[in-house]
Order: C-alpha cells, then structure tokens, then sequence
C-alpha cells in the first residue's frame, strides 16, 4: 500500500524553482533517502510533507486523503531536524512526554509509554537525567524516541545524525534502521551522504536541481545508475569519455578497447558518453599474465593500502583507473609497477554524459 503520494509537487522561492515537478510514492513500512547535493531541493521537499512549507503548486496525498495545505501540527507526523531542538531544561522523560502532553494523554497512560520508549532507545536508567548531560548520540536516541511518542504514521528525519563524528554516525545509523525496521514505521530521511543512504534506505530518491535523477533500491541505484551524475554521486566509481559503435565496442581515450555487454539501455548518442565501472569490479593483474580481451596495460601511480582493503591508481596512457581491492588478493603491488587491469564485460555499464551546464 502507498501511504504517502506526491503529484508534480512544485516550491518556487520568488523565480527559482527549489523543488520541480516532483512525482513520487513513498510505500507503507519503508524507508525512503532522499538524498542529493547541497542546495538540490531535498529539504524543501521534506518540509512540504510536513507541513512546514506549502507547495507552489502540485499535491501531497497520505493514506487517500489531499493533506497539501493541512497545517503541519494537524498532519501527526513524527519529525527529527539536525539540530534536534531537544528542550534543555527538561529530562528525558519529560522531552520523550511532551508530544503526550500536549495531547492531554492521560498521566498513567504518559507513564508507560516513556518507559516503554525508554526500554527501546536502551537509555532507561535516564529518564531523570537533564538531556544537557546526555552524549550525542543519547540525544539522538532522546530525539528519536521524542519523534515517535505519539505512534506517529510517519516520520521525517532531515540530516537527524549531521552532527556526530564519524563512528558514533555509522552506529546510529544502524540502530535508526534496526529501530524502523521493528516498529514498521515509514520514514522519509534526507541526507547527502551516499553511505549513509546505502546503509539506511529502503529506496533512495537522487535528486539534482529540485528535479528526480532516480528512485530504486540502493544496489540497483549503485549497479545501474541512469547519469553520469547519479554514478558520480552514488559510490566510487571510474567514469571515463568512450566512443561507442553500437554494438559492444568502446574505444578509450588513448586507443585501447574494450568490449561491453551490450546495455540494457542504450544511450542516444555514440559520442556522449561514459564508461562506468566500479573500482571492486577492476582485476588487478601482473603485466606477465599477457594480453586478452578487456585486459588493459598500465602502471600503478598511487597506492593506498589500509591494511583490510588496498586501491591502486593505474595510469592506462589516456586514462586512469581506481582499482579495489584486498593486501592478500594483489600483493606485490608496487608504484611504477606495469600492470594490467582487467574490466569484465558485464561490469562495464555505459551511461549518458552529464548534460553540460
Ligand atoms: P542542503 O543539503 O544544503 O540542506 P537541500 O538539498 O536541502 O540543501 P534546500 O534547502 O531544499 O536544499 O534548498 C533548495 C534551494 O532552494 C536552494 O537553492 C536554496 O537556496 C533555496 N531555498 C530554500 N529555502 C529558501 C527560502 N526560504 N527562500 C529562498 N530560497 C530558498
């Protein structure tokens, strides 16, 4: 079942459209990124669905009935901003109760439910504690369960974790996921940061300029982006101008080539267009193991080895590559080490160039 359904949903600010046309449908239970460079439309996306914003023009349906000009405190959506605006003179019971309250939920029945939401962000020898002396990510969790206090049917989260360091972040990350996953809740979160989408989403929404580049599930996404801009900004990625006969052929920069799986979704033009393969998918192999098809001779240029993962940059005479890979599966990579890097076939995905702005 569609829960929440969005219908050519415009914002213009004066001339400037920061959300264009956007049509999209957001399945019960899930959870949906929307996910795009700085400035792309996604918060005023957001705060369309919540109320906080009124569409210039276009409608928001949620669960069959035109919320577009519902007030947001009409709406019963759970909502998690960066800043979390935790109240500061309040514990964390009295945060997690307040939604209750300004409800008029009986005391008893406030009561249980605090415990309950106290029990489920795992903090419940804190509910008298101020949330001034709380860490990062107990706000976090504070904030969340905040959110939800009310069974929300939605929830909306806009960049809730920006303001952690980098391993607590990954942690919350998985905990909000596990957490939405047992309540079933739908979720709409923004974010521009890729991982963070792949970790979380259900579905990820890519937005560029106020418009949709894609929608699909992450690895899809990831496997099978339809733009240079989405493979660009979805994961690491080798993109590299090719020409194209049409019939499996590329030609490189430099004159090497290669042959591809023939697309799926072939590119209007032979000429505009790019070669994407993924820095996992390059095989990294000693110049001695001789030439073959898609095998192309290079010298390695950087190495950062990490100790779990290893890449080498491989200069192809016209090009450069990142390869992925592993200390145990290519030792003896050496800088100024010729080289042949190996592209499978059905790795090699060709895509439209980025239109030029
Ligand atoms: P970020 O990741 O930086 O928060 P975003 O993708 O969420 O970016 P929005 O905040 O939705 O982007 O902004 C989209 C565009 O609309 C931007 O060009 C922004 O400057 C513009 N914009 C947003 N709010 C307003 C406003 N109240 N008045 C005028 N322009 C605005």
């Amino acid at each position: 079942m569609t829960h929440l359904t969005l219908q050519a949903v415009t914002k213009r600010f004066n001339t400037a459209y920061a959300v264009d046309h956007v049509d999209l449908s957001v399945p019960d239970g899930k959870l949906v990124c929307f996910l795009g460079p700085s400035g792309c439309g996604k918060t005023t996306l957001l705060r369309m669905i919540a109320g906080l914003e009124t569409p210039s023009s276009g409608s928001v349906t949620f669960a069959g009935r035109d919320i577009t000009r519902l007030p947001a405190n009409r709406r019963d959506f759970g909502m998690v901003f960066q800043s979390l605006a935790l109240f500061p003179h309040m514990t964390v019971a009295e945060n997690i109760a307040y939604p209750l309250r300004l409800r008029k939920t009986d005391k008893a029945a406030q009561s249980r439910r605090v415990t309950e939401l106290l029990e489920l962000i795992q903090l419940p020898h804190m509910a008298n504690r101020p949330v001034t002396q709380l860490s990062g990510g107990q706000r976090q969790r504070v904030a969340i369960a905040r959110a939800i206090a009310s069974s929300p049917k939605l929830l909306l989260l806009d960049e809730p974790l920006s303001a952690l360091d980098a391993k607590l972040r990954e942690t919350m990350q998985v905990e909000i996921r596990l957490l939405q996953q047992r309540l079933g809740i739908t979720t709409i979160m923004v974010t521009h940061d890729q991982r963070e989408a792949m970790t979380m989403a259900d579905e990820i929404v890519v937005m560029e300029k106020g418009r949709i580049a894609q929608v699909g599930k992450p690895l899809d996404i990831y496997r099978e982006p339809v733009s240079e801009f989405v493979a660009d900004f979805i994961g690491l990625g080798n993109i590299v101008p090719v020409t194209y006969d049409g019939q499996g052929g590329v030609s490189l920069p430099g004159g090497q080539q290669i042959i591809v799986t023939q697309p799926a979704r072939v590119p209007q033009s032979t000429t505009d267009i790019r070669l994407l393969i993924r820095p996992e998918d390059v095989c990294v192999k000693p110049a001695s193991s001789g030439a073959g098809p898609n095998r192309l001779s290079g010298t390695i240029t950087f190495i950062r080895d990490v100790g779990a993962s290893l890449e080498a940059t491989i200069d192809c005479a016209g090009f450069t590559l990142t390869a992925a890979t592993t200390p145990r599966e290519t030792p003896g990579l050496m800088l100024g080490m010729p080289v042949l890097a190996e592209l499978p076939p059905q790795a090699c995905k060709l895509i439209a160039a980025h239109a030029a702005h």
